[in-house]
């Protein structure tokens, strides 16, 4: 397993505690899908700060994110990108129904927002070579264009959040992020091609655009299925099946789902 800090970032190391799911705390680079870029609703330090507060049982202890953007000077890596950060639930909140999917997939990107709920000209250049980093690292994030939804989120997409969106100023970070893929040479371009067939041969799946679509949509099909097990389950519980045998019903398919997603089949 691989641990990736990324150079021009200072490191700044978050509790260890406040990573992964079960007692598993990092996934592979291969694993990740793209980014969601949030907003601190404040200062860095007090983020920070927050980060920092040991874990406990208390909510506000139970959020973590790979990378803080200040406004001012370099931005901060707190974990390794391999890392499962708790970002993309409610606030403070590690919840599976919430933010699972998130969590186990995204890297977390914090922007301090405070006094001008604005990105700066520096932070509009940071989280641009954060977002190049992870298209040059992650090779399920380089082979599709940069694009809301696809591999680059804001969190309310994710979860319903107090967590502002609109802040990021997604046009400019895309046209860049788009220009470098057409800034390419034939040559270079040939080049590339060829390394993606080397990380896919690598990681032992097609990781062409329709084989990845066809992931997302049977992905998005499975989560709708298990919302559908669920409502059964409880309409079984109310018609006085037995509790404790529907709900380890439950739990054992969620644990395969949890395993499945883990193994990367959705
Ligand atoms: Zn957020």
């Amino acid at each position: 397993m691989t641990d990736t800090w990324l150079p021009f970032c200072v490191p700044e190391l978050g509790p260890p505690a406040k990573r992964g799911y079960g007692g598993v705390p990092t996934r592979s680079l291969a694993e990740i899908e793209g980014e969601v870029k949030h907003s601190m609703e404040g200062y860095v330090a007090g983020a920070i700060g927050r980060l920092m507060t040991p874990l406990t049982s208390d909510p506000y202890t139970q959020a973590s994110w790979h990378i803080s953007v200040p406004k001012i000077g370099k931005p901060r890596q707190h974990f390794a990108l391999e890392a499962i950060c708790w970002h993309a639930g409610l606030p403070g909140d590690r919840r599976f129904d919430t933010s699972l999917v998130g969590n186990l997939t995204l890297v977390g990107i914090e922007h301090e927002d405070y006094p001008d709920n604005k990105l700066n000209a520096n932070q509009l250049h940071w989280t641009v070579e954060i977002s190049r980093a992870i298209r040059a690292l992650c090779p399920r994030v380089a082979p599709r264009p940069p694009a809301l939804r696809v591999n680059l989120w804001e969190h309310r997409m994710l979860s319903a959040t107090s967590c502002p969106s609109g802040l990021i100023p997604w046009a400019p970070i895309i046209a860049a992020l788009k220009e470098d893929d057409m800034g390419m040479t034939p040559q270079q371009e040939t080049e590339f091609a060829a390394l993606k067939k080397q990380v896919a041969a690598l990681v032992g799946e097609d990781l062409t655009d329709d084989a990845l679509e066809a992931r997302l949509v049977a992905r998005d099909t499975y989560l709708a299925n298990a919302g559908i097990v669920i409502t059964k389950a409880m309409t079984l519980i109310q018609a006085g099946s037995s509790r404790v045998i529907v709900l380890n019903d439950i739990k054992a398919a969620c644990d395969r789902v949890i395993a499945d997603i883990g193994a990367g089949k959705y």
